[in-house]
């Protein structure tokens, strides 16, 4: 049964449907890998092995009984830890939260099992969203099935090490500066940023509300558009979920597998993420797939965002300001771990003050200090204005950006998974790693991650990203797949389709050598 845990969610969902596999044995075969590997992957803060089951055994009965079911129906998913689930611990990677459990669903998470999929477990993950390695987490780290030294990407490492790990087909994240589409490249995962507003974000923990998005991990981009249409759409729950009719993702992704598919596409390589400080391996991998979307029939074109330079600092006082509002929820009253002070009064601003003291980690401290400063009355027009309006000139760009190209790319990472500690001290060099994928969240525009094939230099994955116009989600999901497609002809593999779990590396050794 070890077959079925390298199955994409399409494949699962055929075989389900037809019969030939049940739920219980595609839950089965993946609990199990998740109980074989784990100890040394640590993607997963909780397994529901027996709700898990249960479920599976409840949708195999239907199936039996001939109720009609929708595409994922008895796919296993595991879902990031900063999503709350009634019936699971919701952490966010946080001591303050140990142990609670919601008493509702995210929506995200009520579609999911409305469409009858199967909840594994929940996912490791910086501490409230916030890092780009997963070591913020309280938890401990996850480590990079590609190499066991070295980290997943962040925040939600943990859901893409799970997919990558083969732990899970799917997988839910959340995206507010890169945390989707980071640890996707650095895992060799396909991983997408929603336009904002397109998923709903009720219930999911909040860091920057302005930036915040749910979206799909997965191994492949029909997978990801797959899981897009399962947990898109309006949510009245949810003050910022636009109200549009969405067309099927599942349907744009295959139109991508068309022939032509890539024809006239007007590619714009954004010269401001296109520089120097990249990775040469990354580099080169990007310009080769350049060439190939060219010789497909693609057109590229460089343009520029000359304000994408202050993004990363524009972010860093944005996400700050938005977290330290957003956290003051936690207050030992209403959620999670109450400490108190160990002498002196139990004054409820005392138990609060040693509750936030013991609760939060060193990044999370350091964000609310900093985006206190930020709000207060004599510099938040200096530093949270000023933020704002790089902001919209920020949106500027995109818009002239995409008055010339109808997708934008660029690596979608710096480099390639760095080793755990190289930058955990030094948080500018942690904070940079976003510099590609950030501008996406400030302009609300949706973006993609998929693999780019393995830096020559230490063989480990490289990431693409696509960047589409505000509400063109559907458009990433059909130029994404002609490219993954485009890759795998040439290359020869799709990414993970072949890899021996935990070394990974030893499936592109073909006979051309390591791709
Ligand atoms: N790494 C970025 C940060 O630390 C992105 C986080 C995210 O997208 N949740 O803020």
């Amino acid at each position: 049964m070890t077959d079925l845990i390298r199955l994409s969610a399409n494949d699962l969902s055929g075989l389900l449907a037809d019969r030939s596999i049940s739920s219980v044995e595609a839950t089965t075969a993946h609990l199990d890998h998740i109980d074989a590997v784990d100890g040394d992957v640590h993607a997963f803060l909780h397994v529901a092995r027996d709700a898990a089951l249960q479920t599976a055994a409840d949708i195999d009965a239907r199936r039996a009984s001939g109720e009609p079911l929708g595409p994922l129906a008895g796919v296993p998913i595991a879902i990031k830890d900063v999503l709350a689930t009634k019936d699971m611990p919701s952490t966010s990677g946080s001591k303050i939260l140990e142990g609670w459990i919601p008493p509702y669903d995210a929506t995200v998470v009520a579609r999911l099992r409305a469409a009858d999929l199967v909840p594994l477990g929940k996912t490791n993950m910086d501490e409230f969203a916030m890092g780009s390695s997963t070591e913020h987490s309280a938890y401990g780290p996850t480590r990079n099935p590609w190499d066991l030294e070295r980290i997943p990407g962040g925040s939600g490492g943990g859901s893409a090490a799970a997919v990558s790990a083969f732990e899970a087909p799917l997988a839910l994240g959340s995206d507010t500066g890169g945390s989707i589409r980071q640890p996707a490249a650095v895992t060799g995962s396909v991983g997408v940023k929603p336009t904002y507003g397109g998923v709903s974000r009720y219930g999911a923990i909040a860091l920057a509300s302005s930036l915040d998005q749910v979206g799909p991990v997965s191994r492949s981009v029909l997978d990801a558009a797959m899981l897009h249409d399962v947990i898109g759409g309006h949510d009245p729950l949810d003050s910022t979920s636009l109200t549009d009719a969405w067309p099927s993702m599942t349907q744009a992704a295959r139109a991508g597998f068309e022939d032509g598919a890539l024809k006239g596409v007007r590619v714009g390589v954004v010269k401001e993420l296109n520089g120097s400080g990249f990775q040469p391996g990354v580099k080169q991998r990007f310009d080769e797939t350049l060439a190939l979307l060219e010789g497909a029939g693609a057109e590229i074109i460089e343009v520029s965002a000359p304000n994408f330079e202050y993004a990363v600092a524009a972010y860093y006082l944005i996400l700050p300001a938005e977290a330290s509002s957003n956290l003051a929820r936690f207050d030992s009253v209403r959620f999670g771990i109450r400490v108190n002070p160990e002498d002196g009064p139990l004054t409820s601003e005392r138990v609060m003050a040693a509750t936030r003291e013991a609760g939060f980690g060193p990044e999370v401290k350091r964000r609310i200090i900093l985006g206190t400063y930020a709000l207060s009355a004599g510099y938040y027009d200096a530093y949270y204005g000023s933020a704002q309006k790089v902001r919209t000139l920020i949106q500027r760009d995109f818009d002239a950006a995409f008055a010339q190209a109808d997708v934008l790319v660029s690596p979608a990472a710096p480099t390639t998974a760095f080793k755990f500690g190289e930058k955990l001290d030094d948080p500018m060099a942690m904070y940079l790693n976003d510099i590609t994928t950030i501008p996406a969240n400030l302009a609300g525009v949706p973006g993609l991650g998929l693999p780019m094939g393995l830096a020559p230099e230490d063989g480990l994955p490289v990431g693409l990203q696509v960047m589409a116009p505000a509400r063109a989600d559907a458009r990433l999901y059909t130029f994404g797949a002609a490219v993954e497609q485009l890759l795998e002809s040439t290359w020869g593999h799709t990414m993970l389709s072949q890899a021996p779990v935990l070394a990974p590396n030893e499936m592109f050794a073909s006979e051309e050598g390591v791709v």
